[in-house]
């Protein structure tokens, strides 16, 4: 032992004898002997021998504070045993007894582990709030909580309004309310075949039963006699009144939580997390940081908008005086978000324009004319609408950066390709970037199929099948189209990366092969993305650095929410195609329970004995392809031995190569095969107009926007199309999917609802789009967001650079919101 660890253990000892109120027992054969063993060691801090058995109490407290106070003064380390951030519901042992005398003068340095001497920044770590302990920590993480800060912003989730308590006399079904009660007896059960919770609870004026699904440990929570608050729905269950997996919440004494005057923040909690714990932490951070919070918007803007302070929005968003208190923070916050979006999609479009000249494309109108007219169709009006906003744009130095939109089958990639060929015409480069390889191979597919001349020939090489050669109409000469994936063998892959690099390549498809290292597209003129929402802005960026400043034409098959379009993609200018090619149908489109599965496969086989055809999609399985192949091989399995053995059936699958894929595809056009069964995987690009049903197999599995992709696979010929949605008992949530299915054929119609039910995860390819940051906003919130906007515009037109004085507090906000966007990169 060290002289240092003889010091700090005889602080221990000291400790000890404190709490035991100075005993002379914390040390084995007593303080005295401990002393005389180490008495070099620690003769600094004694002053001579101590004689600690015959002191008394009094004495024995009196001489050790002035022991400590020396040690201290030597800056003895001290190191305390148990751990020094403690659960703020169990006391420390210290104090559950008191010296019997408080040391006279206590020094100025703590006891408590070592807490910052200055006040807490929101920049601190979590764990520097008292009452944090170590046991949480990680389940804070989760809530992605790691910083003082971040509970200042760890927003309630909902609110409980103990100004609103009801007795259980007047609760009444169906309504959202609060009710504070007394356990009589909670118990663990078996509830829908669930460990669940079922409890009898009580106040004054009668008995309620609450139950939680699924949730057996909440048992174990609720003793009986404890004071609990309940907040949810009440619904009658055999004549009584059953609160149905309320929120709820262990009360300390008799009174309601907090203050019952005002609204109580319920926070998002995780499982081993208490409401209370939280609440208490939440309340540290805010009474610490509060003035802290910093407005960082101009005066004027705040007036203009009508928007609180930000301090007030801040502590009223978590302790509201009354609803309309909180409306008003919400708004403000919401705001912030939203217009902190704005600033960076509107910088973007700005710098876009300021980054200098693009690349003129000089569009040659007679040979695209010869190549619109060799397509076995007219374009529509909206078709040839956006082509001529794509040429007006591409003709110009300054380099597009335009949306096109249109729903599943409206035509875009005829439009994408004759724009394509504008570029190529004049001797350039063009590119086609999409998120699978699927998707990648059947735009090969169609692209090579639009452009080939029908008068020069019919089929592609199938040879080079990658690297297609072909005579396009109007072109004068012959054009090169070539794929390139990472899946391809590596000797086709350095093929066409280096006709590539040579220039020898015209059209290049592809995935996101196109922007590894190592690919160059030196004369590229126009890139286009398809799919563009399941990029990332930098993956689009990357696109466009392989040529010096194309022309970038974003597709989106999937319609985007207008209020999406404002915020994610803001910077694009937009083509919308609203019109589908002519001649087609409203597509009927029908949930079907699975014990009617039979009927189902009735139905289908009826229209193909009309001489139509079918889709058949397998359900979406999770894990790998592997499996997701196999049950789709057994699907086609059971159909074509089971319920159709007289009927051809074919299946296409992500692991065909592209030859196979594009044999099986073939035979469906030709109606050698009736009936197609497909992995989910398949998602667009088929197209056989004489296919009349869609059948989706396992449709509570997926998502609204993605059903109507598949929708969209039928209806393009002229007979009546159907789609038939077959489900085991979907969920609640999965049946309102598939009833808006059923009512609403309108993609955009479709997005917006989607985006209602679902949020906007399912646009999220786009990790840096800043829509992960928004904790207040709703991505709905229409109002604020075209607020956000028009005042995002007029700030930029004013200080594009935001270096104006009264702007210094928003540039830097507006910094540190770029700097976490960029760091939201995967
Ligand atoms: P999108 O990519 O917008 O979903 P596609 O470009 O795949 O749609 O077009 C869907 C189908 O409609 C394709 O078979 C295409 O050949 C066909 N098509 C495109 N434009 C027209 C048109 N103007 N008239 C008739 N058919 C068209
Ligand atoms: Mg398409």
């Amino acid at each position: 032992m060290t002289n240092q660890d003889n010091a700090t253990s005889l602080y221990n000892i000291l400790r000890r004898e404190r709490e035991r109120g100075f005993d002379d027992r914390a040390v084995i054969g007593g303080m005295d002997k401990f002393l005389e063993r180490f008495a070099d060691d620690l003769a600094p801090y004694l002053r001579g021998p101590a004689r600690y058995a015959s002191m008394s109490a009094d004495e024995r407290s009196a001489w050790a504070d002035g022991v400590v106070g020396r040690m201290r003064d030597a800056g003895v380390s001290v190191r305390h045993r148990s751990a020094p951030t403690t659960d703020a519901r169990t006391p420390a042992p210290t104090q559950a007894k008191k010296p019997p005398e408080q040391p006279r003068k206590r020094r100025s340095a703590p006891r408590k582990p070592p807490a910052p001497s200055r006040p807490l920044r929101m920049s601190d770590d979590v764990t520097l709030i008292k009452g944090i302990w170590r046991k949480a920590l990680p389940l804070l993480h989760k809530l992605g909580v790691r910083t003082v800060g971040d509970l200042v912003s760890l927003y309630p989730g909902r609110y409980n309004d103990f100004t609103d308590v009801r007795p259980v006399s007047q609760l009444s079904p169906g309504d959202d309310q609060t009710a504070i009660l007394t356990v009589w007896e909670a118990t663990q059960t078996m509830l829908r075949k669930q460990k669940s919770t079922q409890a009898v609870l009580s106040d004054h004026t009668g008995n309620v039963r609450a139950v939680w699904f699924n949730s057996p440990w909440i048992a174990k929570q609720l003793k009986h006699g404890a004071r609990v608050a309940l907040s949810g729905k009440v619904s009658v269950y055999r004549g009584n009144l059953v609160f149905q997996s309320p929120e709820y919440e262990i009360l300390d004494g008799d009174g309601p939580p907090a203050n019952v005057d005002s609204l109580t923040p319920v926070y998002p909690l995780t499982q081993g997390l208490s409401q209370r714990a939280l609440r208490t932490a939440v309340k540290r951070a805010l009474d610490a940081c509060l003035p802290q919070v910093e407005e960082f918007l101009p005066e004027d803007l705040l007036h203009r908008a009508g928007l609180i302070g930000l301090r007030n929005a801040v502590d009223q968003m978590h302790y509201p005086d009354d609803w309309d208190a909180l409306r008003a923070a919400r708004r403000r916050l919401a705001f912030d978000e939203l217009f902190l979006m704005q600033l960076s999609v509107l910088r973007r479009r700005n710098e876009w324009r300021e980054e200098g000249a693009g690349i003129p494309i000089s569009v040659n109108a007679a040979a695209l004319e010869k190549f619109l007219g060799s397509l076995p169709f007219d374009l529509t009006g909206a078709q040839s609408r956006s082509l001529q906003e794509i040429l007006a744009d591409i003709r110009s130095d300054r380099a597009m950066n335009r949306l096109l939109q249109g729903d599943v089958g409206s035509g875009k990639t005829a439009v994408a390709a004759a724009a394509m060929l504008a570029a190529v015409n004049d001797g350039k480069q063009a590119a086609l970037m999409a998120p699978t390889e699927i998707l990648a191979e059947q735009h090969f597919l169609t692209i090579c199929r639009l452009l080939a001349d029908p008068e020069e020939t019919s089929t592609l090489d199938p040879e080079g099948i990658h690297i297609q050669t072909l005579p396009v109409a109007g072109a004068g000469r012959r054009i090169t189209v070539a794929l390139l994936l990472g899946a391809q063998r590596k000797r086709v892959r350095d093929d066409v990366r280096s006709m590539l690099s040579a220039g020898m390549v015209d059209m290049i498809i592809g995935t996101h092969a196109l922007i590894q290292e190592g690919v160059n597209i030196p004369n590229l003129a126009l890139a286009v993305v398809d799919e563009q929402h399941r990029f990332g802005v930098l993956q689009r960026a990357a696109l466009r650095d392989k040529g010096e400043r194309p022309h970038m034409l974003a597709m989106s098959a999937t319609p985007i929410p207008r209020s999406l379009a404002l915020t994610v993609w803001g910077d694009l200018d937009v083509s919308l195609i609203d019109e589908m090619p002519p001649g087609r149908l409203p597509i009927r489109t029908r949930f079907v329970e699975s014990d009617r599965r039979a009927a189902a496969y009735a139905f289908v086989r009826k229209e193909v004995e009309d001489g139509r055809q079918a889709f058949v999609v397998c359900p979406l399985i999770e894990g790998s392809e592997v499996i997701q192949t196999s049950a789709a091989q057994e699907e086609f399995e059971r159909l074509s031995e089971h319920i159709y053995p007289d009927l051809s059936i074919g299946l296409l699958h992500g692991r065909m190569s592209l030859k196979e894929k594009e044999a099986v595809m073939d035979d469906f056009k030709s109606a050698e095969i009736d009936i197609l069964v497909s992995t989910p995987v398949v998602e667009v690009g088929i197209d056989v107009p004489n296919a009349s049903v869609m059948l989706i197999d396992g449709a509570e599995r997926f998502g609204l926007s993605q059903l109507h992709q598949f929708r969209g696979r039928v209806g393009r010929g002229e007979a009546r199309s159907h789609c038939l949605l077959l489900s085991e008992s979907p969920g609640a949530e999965a049946m309102t999917r598939l009833k808006l299915m059923e009512r609403v054929s309108d993609g955009f119609q479709l997005a917006e609802e989607d985006l209602k039910l679902r949020g906007p995860g399912d646009y999220l390819g786009t990790r840096q789009s800043g829509l992960t940051s928004l904790l207040v906003a709703q991505i709905t919130d229409q109002d604020i967001l075209s607020l956000a906007r028009r005042e995002a515009t007029r700030l930029l037109d004013a200080d594009p650079e935001l270096v104006k004085a009264e702007h210094r507090p928003l540039a830097a906000r507006f910094e540190e919101y770029a700097a976490n966007l960029a760091q939201e990169v995967s």
